[in-house]
């Protein structure tokens, strides 16, 4: 309260933070003079506004709270695309993040958050690329524009924006888009010190919780292949059974062997055997969708979950890949060549069998390598499903 007090006077005028749609525009009593039911007026009205400010500080730090408290990327995007609009009591709020080199991106898809997953979330390769969000270096409160558009995936009834700058050390990383069904709630003449704020924090969260998440990635990824490693699979792999068990939806499983590898190494060296199985990770790779899980699983063996795929799809994808790796010769260096098979193993969840996530992600992976057992047994380069 004694902050409050101390707004309403050092400014002259009570601030009404562009925070509240529902806030009571109430039209300051004359100066009351010697007049007691003008005096008790105007102290009625000071009450009001005080205690509406209060409300709004409240507001405003419960939601900071909620920001601050967000343990994973994941989490924080949610709060930031999805719970801050309610909060904020606006019909549309969206986020803007600028990505230059699609590393978020690709670290959204590598931890399983992919950028589809938040409606309300734009990822941009460059900051320039929305006029909207141009040169924004202080949050900008204004009538709706149509240059606005591109900001909010829906905005029928939008009147009004702010649009607020993430900047973490005068570098933009992106931009909290708000805007209202009300032409007065954002104006250039509203105060913007309690956006810039939030822009502030949420600036510092994200690159905080970005920087965690992708030195948690760092060590759940293989050195020499630039694959995910088995340390990622063994966490990852319950979270995709849970979700096609819950969505329906078929999840398969790639368990890839390359054939006589110990010969590539006693042939050619084990700087080639490396080198050979980078590139095998490589030709793996671009087979795949950017939601398909690519891990390194130990030694020359990779597991590839296949989420929302059924098992004849994997085994058509599983295929190509033999046909990419064997029929084409690997380069190794000095301008030689050598030519590499594997033996594949396909398995898919049981659809519709009630069983704990624990056992079916260990019938996942054993289905897929007892495949590979028998593809060896066939005598190699070749591709087996699960029986
Ligand atoms: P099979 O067709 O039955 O799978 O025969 P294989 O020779 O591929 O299988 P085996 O398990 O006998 O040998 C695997 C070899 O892979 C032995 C090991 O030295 C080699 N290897 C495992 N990890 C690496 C690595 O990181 N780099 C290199 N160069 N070789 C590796
Ligand atoms: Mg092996
Ligand atoms: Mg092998």
């Amino acid at each position: 309260m004694a902050y409050m007090s101390s707004v309403i006077a050092s400014s002259g005028r009570v601030e009404i933070a562009p925070d509240d749609e529902n806030a009571p525009y109430t039209r300051p009593p004359p100066d009351a003079g010697q007049d007691p039911c003008a005096l008790r007026r105007q102290i009625d009205y000071l009450t009001r506004e005080a205690e509406h400010n209060q409300a709004v500080m409240q507001r405003c730090q419960a939601r900071e709270m909620a920001i601050l408290n967000c343990e994973t990327l994941d989490e924080l995007l949610q709060v930031l695309t999805e719970d801050l609009r309610p909060s904020f009591q606006l019909p549309y709020l969206s986020l803007t993040l600028f990505d230059a080199d699609g590393s978020l991106r690709d670290l959204l898809a590598a931890v399983g958050s992919g950028a589809e997953r938040y409606p309300n979330l734009r990822i941009v390769a460059r900051d320039d690329s929305l006029v909207a969000t141009r040169g924004l270096h202080r949050p900008r409160l204004g009538p709706w524009h149509s240059d606005h558009a591109p900001l909010f995936p829906s905005h029928a009834t939008a009147r009004s924006t702010a649009l607020v700058p993430l900047k973490r050390n005068d570098r933009v990383i992106g931009s909290l888009n708000l805007a209202s069904s009300d032409p007065h709630r954002f104006t250039r003449h509203h105060a913007t010190d309690f956006l810039a704020r939030i822009g502030n924090i949420i600036a510092v969260c994200l690159e905080n919780a970005i920087n965690r998440e992708s030195l948690r990635l760092n060590s759940m990824t293989d050195g020499l292949t630039g694959l995910l490693n088995r340390r990622f699979l063994d966490l990852r792999l319950p979270e995709e059974v849970a979700r096609s068990i819950r969505y329906q939806q078929p999840l398969s499983c790639l368990f890839i062997d390359a054939d006589h590898f110990k010969r590539v190494n006693d042939r050619w060296g084990h700087a080639a055997g490396d080198e050979v199985l980078k590139q095998i990770a490589n030709r793996i790779r671009a087979q795949l969708r950017a939601s398909d899980i690519a891990t390194r699983y130990g030694g020359e063996e990779f597991a590839i979950l296949l989420p929302q795929t059924p098992l004849d799809n994997a085994t058509a994808l599983a295929e190509r890949i033999r046909q990419q790796v064997g029929g084409t010769p690997i380069p190794i260096d000095h301008g030689r060549q050598l030519t590499l098979t594997l033996s594949i193993g396909v398995s898919q969840t049981r659809a519709g069998e009630w069983q704990a996530v624990a056992s079916q992600c260990r019938e996942l992976l054993e289905e897929a390598d007892r495949a590979v057992y028998r593809a060896k047994e066939a005598g190699r380069n070749c591709v087996c499903r699960a029986l």
